[in-house]
């Protein structure tokens, strides 16, 4: 498997998006590559799997793409923590503050047996406000939730210090400054 420094190598950092003066971070380049989408899951399976996932959720869309692969690789569910609206059922739902405005996660309330322990998986955690309110989610649904696995983290933004003081063990595969 390919090293987590060769992993780092195959992100792409795009300038101005979406605005002036933010770095991208972009996962195409790594995910189009196979020996780095395949590494990039066994890492984080590992994690996983030293957490004791019984269920692996993911937040729209990346999350999706790292955390349905990791759930196979288990051999355990996976949970959409899903972008208002698009569920077909009643859902619960949590709102949570961007830097302009709110926005809002739902997801369905019987994915989660009562005391399930879920990992979360995304592709980046930047202020950690989007997997914070996951996270809440998720506890409101019945899991236990105290791991969450990120490939991308921006420690600068803080958000992995966030989650760890909401209790939240917090694993990642590269950091950017
Ligand atoms: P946070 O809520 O501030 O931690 O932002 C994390 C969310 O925004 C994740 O769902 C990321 O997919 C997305 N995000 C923020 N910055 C970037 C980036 O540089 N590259 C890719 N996704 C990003």
């Amino acid at each position: 498997h390919l090293s987590r420094e060769d992993l780092k190598a195959l992100i792409r950092t795009v300038p101005d998006f979406p605005k002036p003066g933010i770095q991208f971070r972009d996962i195409t380049t790594l995910i189009g590559h196979h020996q780095g989408m395949a590494a990039s899951v066994h890492h984080l399976a590992e994690l996983a799997g030293a957490a004791g996932a019984e269920k692996i959720a993911g937040m729209e869309a990346r999350g999706f793409i790292f955390g349905a692969a990791v759930a196979v690789q288990l051999g355990i569910g996976f949970v959409p923590v899903r972008k208002p609206g698009k569920l077909p059922i009643d859902t619960i739902g949590i709102d949570y503050a961007l830097e302009y405005g709110t926005d809002r996660l739902e997801m369905d309330p019987g994915a989660i047996m009562p005391g399930q322990r879920v990992v979360m998986v995304d592709d980046l955690i930047a202020t950690g406000g989007t997997a914070l309110a996951s996270a809440e989610l998720l506890r409101q649904a019945g899991a236990v939730l105290e791991n969450a696995l990120f490939v991308i983290d921006l420690p600068d933004l803080g958000g992995a210090a966030r989650l760890r003081e909401a209790g939240i063990e917090v694993n990642t595969l590269m950091e950017f400054e």
